[in-house]
Parts: structure tokens; sequence; C-alpha cells
């Protein structure tokens, strides 16, 4: 043995870097990937750094097994930014380092071949040259048109343009004279100015300043009503971008709901744009990924795991819709996508736009702060007005379905019109539950304190929490009678009686039932875009990014839950809820209309919402987190437990509230532990334990020992824990 040594970040629950030796003849490369010999198994791990010393004695070490890439796959920036995230978060740098791999990489398979297959000369077929086959013309003519493509050629445009047939090819193979290679394929840059507009004045000064920034770290909140043109700023500064030679990272919120935006940077940006999104299969995943890291592309847009993305010359990230809940991961590494990709940017000294028709009340609180540059969009691009969204009272209305009488007018007048109409219900299935009359009996989740919504289509009671199912019975369970009903409404119901009401118009649904199957969703989208008049019901999927132009009215549902709720950020997400929906109505040149359903018109949310506007209500609401000193104006990190017994997860975090206690660090607070709002779920009870302090580091310092602490305790073997930095709700 060499007596070197390779810190290896090995993917398993533990928070150290583990050394082995490299046997002689091996040589293990900073960045690339190792099989290392693990308890009674072999693991994949990342090489993190090579030297001749280790802490333990030579003999205690084990040697790697294999080494699995010749060249690295992170590099030294890549490694560094890691093992901030694997700090930051408190979580286990080898698991942190696994997120960052593509599927296929955790496992030890070799990287896939870059590029497509194709055909290239070997020194056989050169020296060939001088001697062609004087009885085979075309295979000598074939030859030399190999060797004025000495980089090799994709095999589909050697088809398409060699001067000789398949046939040809296989026999100089047969020969040795070419051979089968992987070819990358050269990009085609930003297209020309086929799909592009004029930016207007607004639009313009956002790129300037950007373009201005390009090499250096700065944030940008662009900060645009929906329509305004924001898609638009994001491609002409990637074309720039590209233009310098360099790559841009764009993190989109769920790329599967928004083919519209795929669709537009392709045609801007051509071939350099990848995409990657968890409804890919893993080898195109794994492509995008290496094709992003060898600066084979220089878009990538992609959702909250792309912000891992090894990227050659990264020159600026993009986070649009900034506000969307689905940048952060709530499971397993709980980052948040849009943070990171603060950190990175940083990291990577570029710019970075945080784009939203509603930003979240921590980047505008960052941009009051004076750490982001705040830059607004007001008008919608291309003339169109922005619609006018009224309130309308449900006091003392009779209910169609859950739809007013005057709602049902508008409806009706719309579509005669030959206008588009929007009902948003964000309740997907058919009733929320089903109860017997009779005995009063509810359809509760055997596993969750929550009930089970009836699906009608495959006639299931479902829990949305857990996923338990069981066919939907036909007498009650509890006392026989055949007296059941399905109370209140969701979209799949909805739907059955607007088909009865609106016969004749198209009907289309969207939320996650409908659009299920592949494709199903472009489907129902092309759809709509054919039709005139027609009528779309969906949940939130709406609001994602979609662009109707023919829709001209949006009626608002059933949303009074939101006003009420225990989690202090529920008013943020609604009120970003309604603008979004609402901002799908009159996006073409006729003016839209939004209708608010609700018994709470004096509401001062609805109120500040539709006579201000969003941003009078993100600084109505921020104003009251300053208050309460909630965040962005504290940060937070929640501790919780879950066992089958309360008292299980119970005693672990009092264990552990009593050992923050006694360590107390100046200026955290501890609450709890507290049973979480939903106590039972998927079978498990569940318990917190929250941390809150003005200053991060504070924080931090606090919860710095915590992981190591807690795995030594027995109670940790009794319950599951995970810890939660910078949370996003309290459930
Ligand atoms: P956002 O991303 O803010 O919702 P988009 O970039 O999708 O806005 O723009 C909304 C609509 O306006 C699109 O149809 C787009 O093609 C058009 N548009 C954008 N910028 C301009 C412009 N400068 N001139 C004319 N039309 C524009
Ligand atoms: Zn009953
Ligand atoms: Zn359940």
């Amino acid at each position: 043995m060499s007596g070197q040594v390779a810190q290896v970040a090995v993917a398993a629950p533990l928070h150290s870097l583990f050394d082995y030796l490299i046997p002689d003849g091996m040589s293990a490369v900073v960045g690339g990937r190792v099989q290392v010999p693990f308890g009674r198994s072999q693991l994949v791990g990342v090489v993190v750094a090579t030297g001749g010393a280790s802490a333990l004695a030579p003999h205690r070490l084990k040697p790697l097994h294999t080494v699995l890439d010749s060249e690295p796959l992170f590099a030294g920036a890549d490694l560094e930014f890691l093992a901030w995230v694997a700090a930051y978060y408190h979580y286990p740098i080898g698991e942190v380092v696994a997120a960052a791999l593509p599927a296929r990489l955790r496992r030890a398979l070799p990287v896939l071949p870059a590029g497509e297959p194709g055909w290239r000369l070997t020194g056989k077929g050169r020296a060939q040259l001088a001697d062609p086959p004087p009885r085979a013309p075309r295979q000598a003519a074939l030859l030399r048109w190999f060797a004025g493509r000495p980089g090799g050629i994709a095999t589909r445009d050697a088809l398409r343009s060699a001067p000789h047939s398949s046939d040809t090819t296989r026999a100089l193979r047969d020969k040795g004279w070419i051979e089968a290679v992987s070819v990358e394929q050269p990009v085609a840059g930003p297209t020309t100015s086929a799909a592009r507009h004029t930016l207007n004045g607004e639009q313009a000064a956002i790129v300037a300043a950007v373009s201005a920034d390009l090499g250096r770290f700065s944030v940008t909140l662009a900060d645009g009503v929906t329509g305004s043109g924001k898609t638009e700023v994001y491609l002409e500064l990637a074309a720039t971008v590209i233009r310098r030679g360099a790559s841009v990272l764009v993190l989109v919120p769920e790329i599967s709901l928004t083919p519209q935006l795929l669709r537009r940077f392709h045609r801007r940006l051509g071939d350099t744009v990848c995409v990657t999104h968890s409804g890919l299969a893993e080898k195109p995943r794994e492509l995008a990924w290496q094709r992003m890291r060898r600066g084979a592309a220089r878009v990538m847009l992609g959702t909250r795991s792309s912000v891992f993305t090894p990227i050659a010359d990264l020159g600026l990230i993009i986070v649009d819709e900034e506000h969307d809940p689905s940048f952060k991961q709530t499971e397993g590494l709980r980052y948040s996508a849009r943070d990171l990709a603060v950190v990175r940017a940083q990291r990577a000294n570029c710019p970075l736009v945080l784009g939203s028709a509603t930003p979240s009340l921590e980047s505008l609180r960052n941009a009051e702060a004076g750490r982001y540059r705040h830059m607004r969009l007001e008008r919608r691009a291309g003339g169109a007005r922005s619609p006018r969204i009224d309130l309308l009272d449900l006091r003392d209305q009779p209910l169609h379905c859950g739809v007013s009488e005057p709602l049902l007018e508008r409806v009706a007048t719309t579509l005669q019109r030959g206008e588009q109409v929007i009902l948003f219900l964000n309740r997907r299935g058919f009733a929320p539950v089903l109860s017997c009359f009779s005995c009063g009996w509810l359809s509760d989740c055997p596993r969750c304190d929550a009930r089970q919504t009836v699906h009608q289509a495959t006639g299931q009671l479902w829990c949305h929490h857990c996923g338990a199912q069981r066919p939907v019975p036909r007498t009650c369970p509890e006392c026989g009678a055949n007296d059941l009903h399905p109370l209140g409404q969701g979209t799949e119901r909805l739907e059955g009686f607007l088909a009865k009401r609106f016969a004749g118009y198209p009907l289309i649904r969207l939320d996650r039932d409908a659009t299920a199957r592949k494709g199903s969703l472009e489907q129902q989208l092309q759809r709509l875009h054919d039709a005139e008049a027609a009528l779309l019901v969906g949940t939130q999927m709406l609001a994602k990014g979609h662009h109707f132009p023919r829709v001209t009215l949006v009626g608002v549902l059933d949303i009074d839950g939101g006003l009420y709720s225990a989690d202090f950020r529920s008013t943020e997400r609604l009120a970003q809820l309604l603008v979004q929906v609402a901002g799908r109505a009159g996006r073409g040149e006729r003016a839209g209309r939004v209708l608010i359903q609700t018994r709470f018109p004096d509401h001062p949310l609805l109120q500040t919402l539709v006579r201000h506007g969003y941003p009078a209500f993100a600084h109505q609401a921020l104003a009251e987190r300053r208050a309460s000193q909630l965040p962005p104006y504290s940060h937070q990190a929640m501790l919780r437990a879950e066992a089958p017994h309360i008292e299980q997860a119970r005693s672990l975090l009092d264990e552990i509230a009593e050992w923050a206690r006694s360590h107390a660090v100046d200026g955290v607070e501890i609450w709890g532990p507290v049973p979480a709002p939903m106590t039972r779920r998927a079978g498990l009870h569940r318990v917190h334990l929250l941390f809150q302090a003005a200053q991060r580091d504070a924080l931090h310092r606090m919860l710095d020992p915590l992981p190591a602490y807690l795995s030594r305790l027995p109670a940790a073997r009794r319950a599951r824990w995970s810890l939660d930095v910078d949370p996003i709700d309290l459930y």
C-alpha cells in the first residue's frame, strides 16, 4: 500500500467523512465516486480529499474497494458547496452528496457515455487512407469522408449526409477502419429574433441591471404581475449569458405542469437547453446532469433538486415563482432550493433573479433590508389589462354544488359570449367526507387524524395525507343503515354538476387525478386552446404559470378555511394562490373579471387584497410578522419526532428539550414539545419541538451539537426524528 488515504463522503446517516487506504495501482480522484466497504456492505461514496495522513492508525483503515470514476464529477467548489449545505441543514455530508448525484450514479454504475452513438476513423483506417481499397471505390470514398470528421459523427447525421449507405459503413467497421464512439453534439445557440419581443421599459431595466452584474453576486427580485413579461426577461438574460460562454440554471416549481414554459425556452435558446424533473427516467436525467457539468448544454431548466447540479461556468441563476412552496423539500434533506440558489450564486459570483407576481415575505423582507434589488413590472406586457377582483358575499345565498346563483349567471353569460371560464376549487375528489345521516358516522382515516375523501371515479375512500384507501361502503360501517351521503364538494363533483348545467360546452378538469396519465395535461390544455367558449375546473394546479388567453372569468369557490388556519403562513399562501389564480384571467385582448365567493367579505386580508392588491397585503402581513417576531423577522428550526405511541415520541423530545434548556444559547427560544396539529398521521403519533432565534448564528450554535447528541440517546431508537431548518409549515 502506498499509504495514501482518501476521505470519502459515504451515503450513510453519519455526520463525518470516512478515511480509506488507496491501494497501490488505484488512483482515486477528488470529486469522483468510489465503492468502499462499510459495515457488512459495499457503499458508494464520493472522494472529498486525498492525502498522506489519517487520524486513525494505518492498520485500522480499510482499503477502497473500487474506483468508479476516473474523472471528477464534482469540482472542488461543488464539494465545498455541498459541505456548506450539510453544515447548514445539520445533515450527514454523505447523504447530501448522494442527493446531489443523479439516481443512477448513487449506485455503482458507470457514468453514461456523453453524447450520442456515432462513428470515428480508427488508426488503422487512417493508415488505410494512403492505400485505399482499389476494388471498393465506395468504401474508399466513405473512408475519406470520415477522415474529414476527425471528432467523429453521430450515426443519425452520418445516415443523413454520408456519401454511401449503411452497408458500406458496416463494411468499414468490420475491417476495423472506423469504430463506434459516442459523439458530443455541437449545440445550436440562441436562435434569431424569431420568437422575440421588443422589451418594454420595465423589462429592459431589469435586463440592463442584471446584465451589468454578470461576473459578480447580486440578487434581483423581479416583482412582476402575472403576464408582465418576466419569462421574456429570463429568456433575454439567458441568451446574453450564453453568448458570453457561461451557463444558466433556471429553477421552476413543477415543470411537468408548465409545458408552455418549456416550449418557449426551447424555441428561443435551442439545443443549449436541457430539462430535468422527477417525471423523467433516470438516464435522461443523468444525461442532462452530465451535459451541464461538462458545458455541453448551457441552460438547465429544472425543479428543486437541480440546484445541486455541478455546472461549468455558472453565470446566472433564475428562480421562477420564487414564492412557491414546492422549492422546499419536505422530507430527508429538508432544503429550500430558493435559499440554496442564493448561496450558490454568492459562491459562483453570479447574479440571481428571483421572479414572482406574489413574492414571498422572506424575499420582500430581504429587499426591504437592502439585500436584494427590488424591481417591478407593473403592467401586463402585450397590452392586456389587469383583471378586476370582487368579493361575492355568500351569506344568505343558496348554493348549487358550492356555486352561488350570481356566479352561475356570470358563467352563463361569459360562455354565451364565446369566452372561457375558470372555476377554482382547491379540493380534489368528489367530496371531502362521507357521512351517515342515521348515526353520524364519518369517513375517518384509520391511520390519521383526518377524513378520507370520496373518489367516485375509482369508487374509493382515499386519505390524502397517508394514501390509505378502501372501497366506498354501500351501507354504514357503523350502524348498517342505507343512509350514507357525501358532504361538501371536490372538483370531481363540481365537474359532474357543471356538465349537466352547461351541457354542450367543452369542460376540462385540471387536478392531480385528472392529469395523472402521462400526456393528459398537455391534451387537456390543447383542448382548451382549440376551444372557443369552455369551462375549466381545477385545483391549485391552475395557478401554475399557465397562459389561457381566452379566459375572461375566474370564479374562486371555497377559500374560507384558509382565512382562519392555525399556521401563521396560511394567509400568505392564500393571498398568493388567489392572486395567481386571478392572474389567469384576461391575459388576452379582453379584460378579465375575478369573483371570490366568501362568507367573510369583511375579512381584513380579503379587503386589503381586493382593494389594494398584493403589495399592500404583503406590507400589512410583514408588519404583523414583525410585531409578533415571526419569520422572516426571526429564524426557526423544527425538531419532529414520530412513533407508534405518543409517549415514545414525547419522551425523546422531552429529553432534548431538557438538554437544550440546560445548554441554553443566548437569544434562542425553545417551545414545546407539543403534539403536532395533526397528531396522528400514517399510523404514527407526531410531536414537535420548535427553536426560534432572532439571529441565525445563535440558532445554529444551538443546533450544531444536536444530531450527535440525539443519535446517542436510547429514546431515539424508539422514535424517528428529523430536524427541519427554516420549516415552511408547522404540520
Ligand atoms: P410572465 O412570465 O410575467 O407571466 P410572460 O413573459 O409570459 O409574462 O409574458 C406574458 C405575455 O406577454 C406573453 O404572451 C408574452 O409573449 C407577451 N410579452 C412579453 N413581453 C412582451 C413585450 N415586450 N412585448 C409584447 N409582448 C410581450
Ligand atoms: Zn350509520
Ligand atoms: Zn390517512
